[in-house]
């Protein structure tokens, strides 16, 4: 019988917590993968998620709350994202944090640099990890039926409320509360990259091979409202070249300098790594080094992956010398600017005012500045990198879809990367992970309720 009480399109950490979050109510479920695997960008991710007020914030001895949350979500998005989606995240990230804890999942460490947080919040895990032990409990209830290698490629809707939804095969399924997308964003779908992020069409791309826009057609072309497509960002800190690492470096979060490839600063580097995204791709070649010295590279952290600096340096990724001089020539900077650059860096540092960017904090509000002056010297090469799109179709606070003309399109819910409005202008760590999970939650319970 092709028909269940709820249809979940896609194999990410949203389909994955709608699906665990749905089977607990008692629902029939059917998650749809394209993929022979699930995981989506979710697997591939660093694993931070942004929680406020949780107990390992108390452990740490960090003071938070759901307001800071909301305060800090609302700036770094520069009053551009929805504050209703803002609010509701901020209100319902503890208990979902709480939901994780309880089915086994695992958070350590709690990351200190972070781009767009007043204080620490970002709960680091194995995301694979964390995706795979939903799926585990989700299948294990009996109650969800998963399909994988199979595409959705369209909804069934009659009279305007969703009713299920048609495979790449012809073969038709339906819901009786309703179908979640939560098929991810559309990093892998270069046409449509190149029409929303022009900026960004020859960018480097990292995401799950599955990210090609499919729901956000499929809620579109149902007359579905977008938001955020104007706020399309790259992450900064990618090597240009390196293929092995997936990650990227923010050595600027622990007080480096980025300079150009004419060895100029050219941003205040402790903004979010998303509008250093923007930043870079300005820059000749859409190319620039991150500059540090011994000091800066010694605080690097070897259990959080964009600040691994020893791991990056065994591979070879690093530029080294005992002399600016000498990081310049292997850059191919001239080596009289670069020395000027960081001089007047260093000076800035030392009077307490940056003249030309006005950075006043190591990242966001927090750690002071310090200066580049103990050899050996590193230049970390670093470009922007596409590893979402953070926007798309509009919901509401259920996670219901709402078209153009304001109203909900009935049966039709959303949540994750396909969705739109809750980033706003840029991108605090840890909130695109946390977005998926906590709506793709709240999403599973509302069409539950009906
Ligand atoms: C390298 C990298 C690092 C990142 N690091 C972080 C981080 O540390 N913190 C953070 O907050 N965010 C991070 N992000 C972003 C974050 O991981 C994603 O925004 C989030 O995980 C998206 O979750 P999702 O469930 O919405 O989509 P996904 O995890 O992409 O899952 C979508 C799933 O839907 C499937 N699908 C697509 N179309 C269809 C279809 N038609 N039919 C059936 N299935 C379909 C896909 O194959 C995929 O499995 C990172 C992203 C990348 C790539």
């Amino acid at each position: 019988m092709n028909k269940v009480d709820i249809i979940i399109i896609g194999g990410g950490a949203a389909g994955w917590a709608a699906a665990l979050s749905a089977v607990q109510e008692n629902q029939s479920v059917f998650l749809f993968e394209k993929l022979s695997e699930s995981g989506g960008s979710s697997a591939k991710s660093g694993g931070c998620l942004a929680f406020a007020g949780t107990q390992l914030q108390r452990d740490n001895n960090v003071e938070d709350s759901p307001d800071l949350l909301y305060r800090d979500l609302i700036e770094i998005g520069k009053q551009e994202n929805d504050p209703v989606l803002v609010r509701t995240y901020c209100d319902t990230q503890l208990s979902v944090y709480q939901w994780l804890v309880d089915i086994g999942v695992r958070f350590s460490p709690l990351m200190e640099t972070a781009s767009g947080q007043s204080v620490p919040r970002v709960h680091s895990v194995d995301p694979a990890d964390m995706v795979r032990l939903m799926q585990s409990l989700a299948i294990k209830s009996n109650q969800c039926t998963y399909k994988n290698e199979c595409q959705i490629k369209s909804l069934i809707s009659e009279n305007g409320v969703v009713k299920g939804v048609t495979d790449t095969n012809g073969n038709n399924y339906y819901a009786n509360k309703g179908v979640i997308i939560a098929s991810g964003g559309f990093a892998k779908n270069p046409e449509m990259l190149r029409r929303f992020a022009p900026q960004y069409a020859e960018a480097i791309v990292v995401a799950g091979d599955g990210s090609t826009g499919d729901g956000l057609k499929m809620g579109w072309k149902l007359g579905a409202d977008l938001r955020d497509m104007a706020y399309i960002k790259g992450t900064f800190g990618k090597h240009p070249t390196d293929e092995h690492s997936e990650h990227s470096l923010q050595a600027v979060y622990k007080g480096a300098i980025a300079v150009n490839q004419n060895g100029k600063r050219f941003v205040n580097e402790s903004i979010s790594y998303k509008l250093l995204g923007d930043a870079v791709m300005s820059q000749p070649w859409n190319v620039a080094y991150q500059i540090m010295d011994q000091a800066i590279f010694d605080t690097g952290d070897d259990r959080v992956r964009i600040l691994d600096f020893g791991r990056r340096l065994e591979e070879g990724l690093f530029i080294v010398g005992d002399t600016l001089d000498e990081i310049a020539a292997m850059a191919e900077i001239d080596q009289q600017t670069l020395n000027d650059t960081v001089n007047r860096y260093n000076e800035y540092v030392e009077s307490g005012e940056d003249l030309e960017f006005g950075r006043t904090n190591m990242v966001h509000r927090h750690g002071s500045l310090v200066k580049i002056e103990k050899p050996p010297f590193y230049a970390y090469p670093s470009t922007a990198v596409v590893f979402g799109t953070y926007c798309g179709l509009r919901i509401d606070d259920t996670a219901r879809v709402i078209n153009v003309d304001d109203e909900v399109i009935g049966g039709l819910y959303a949540a994750g990367e396909v969705t739109g409005g809750f980033h706003g202008a840029a991108y605090m760590t840890g909130s695109a992970l946390g977005k998926a999970v906590v709506f793709g939650r709240i999403a599973a319970l509302e069409a539950a309720k009906k």
